[in-house]
């Protein structure tokens, strides 16, 4: 496993539109697990491909610690509630934003099985869910946070 270089605010990477994953190769199973290592690495709670550079539709989640969620070609396939709270983003580092996100999150997404899969998050793991979705389609936070703060 090797850790990657993060991706950080003003790299164009960040803004572009992820490709669909259509086959798991090995360097598809490669780059998720140099995923997991750099988002335990960067203290984070979960980290999409473009933030390492790659524009692939891939992110992993780990909202508790040793539960990773690993989502190929993930997707909102159903939401409810409202939630209002603090994010932040490997991205983006020092700062937070307060953003509004959906109380309930229901996710489909392969994993490196190959296996689709359904997941629903509450709460953490639903703002999690939806923002590592988000940067799949060259969407940061601080787009719609409704106010931004500094460390
Ligand atoms: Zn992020």
């Amino acid at each position: 496993m090797a850790k990657l270089q993060i991706r950080k605010i003003g790299d164009d990477v960040l803004r572009k539109h992820c490709r669909p994953v259509d086959e798991i190769t090995p360097r598809i199973i490669t780059l998720l697990d140099d995923m997991i290592e750099t988002m335990r690495a960067a203290d984070g709670c979960g980290l999409a491909a473009p933030q390492v550079g790659i524009l692939r539709r891939i992110a992993v989640v780990e909202v508790e610690p040793g539960v990773v969620f690993e989502l190929i070609n993930p997707k909102i396939v159903a939401f409810s509630g409202e939630q209002e709270g603090r994010e932040g983003c490997l991205s983006v580092p020092g700062r937070w934003g307060i953003v509004k996100r959906p109380l309930h999150v229901t996710v489909e997404a392969t994993n490196r099985k190959g296996q689709v899969y359904q997941v629903t998050g509450h709460e953490l793991l639903a703002r999690a869910f939806c923002h590592e979705i988000e940067h799949l389609d060259g969407k940061l936070y601080i787009d719609s946070a409704t106010s931004m703060d500094e460390d």
